[in-house]
């Protein structure tokens, strides 16, 4: 079967920037599944994807404007350090926060003396994406996938029937307090490949 709209692709990628370092890989985490078509990924890789086959490799380069955008100068701010009451801001630092545009993931990219410089930009923003890939499977999506616009099987976000069972899944893999990691749903540290909100804001209670 070939990846086209309304598959489950599983792949296994690295990701690098243009200098060859490593930004992230599937590696440990195993194959990442998402369903083609449905936003799951970003809009290059999906492309780069289209059309292949179970155990096929590929080098897809995934430019700025087809990954997760160019970066924004206008999405830096300037906070007084006192903003942060108790707790001690250090470079590097994310946190989400409610700005003028929507609730976004930022970090902290600067201190200086009272100053402090928070970036609202992806931290891919701006960058040209290396992702060598390997089609690990590929099979006709679910009606229910479909419906809820992702994979339900095991090391999706919604494996281990959490999905479907039409109650709140205290502590499953989608519950945003308990940041899994690097599974889809942990909503501190998004698998790169995996577009930002893709899962669960959908619901992944799956109603
Ligand atoms: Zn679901």
């Amino acid at each position: 079967m070939r990846v086209a709209k309304e598959t489950v692709v599983a792949i296994e990628y690295t990701l690098k920037d243009d200098q060859g370092n490593i930004i992230d890989a599937s590696g440990d985490r195993g194959p990442m599944e998402y369903l083609h078509g449905a936003q799951n990924i970003i809009p290059g890789l999906e492309q780069g994807i289209d059309g292949l086959v179970a155990g096929d490799t590929k080098n897809v380069l995934v430019p700025p404007q087809l990954g997760y955008g160019e970066y924004n100068e206008k999405l830096l701010q300037l906070v007084p350090l006192t903003a942060f009451g108790a707790n001690t801001p250090q470079v590097g630092m994310r946190f989400h926060a409610e700005t003028n545009l929507g609730m976004r993931v930022l970090t902290i990219k600067k201190i200086e003396g009272e100053e402090v410089t928070l970036d609202g930009n992806h931290e891919l923003a701006g960058k040209t994406l290396h992702f060598d890939i390997k089609v690990v499977s590929v099979r006709a999506a679910e009606p229910t996938e479909l419906a809820h616009g992702h994979p339900h099987q095991a090391g999706g976000c919604c494996g281990g029937g959490g999905c479907g069972s039409g109650e709140a899944s205290g502590g499953g893999c989608c519950s945003s307090e308990e940041g899994s990691a690097g599974g889809c749903c942990s909503t501190e540290e998004p698998a790169a490949a995996q577009k930002q909100g893709g899962c669960g804001s959908g619901g992944c209670g799956c109603s």
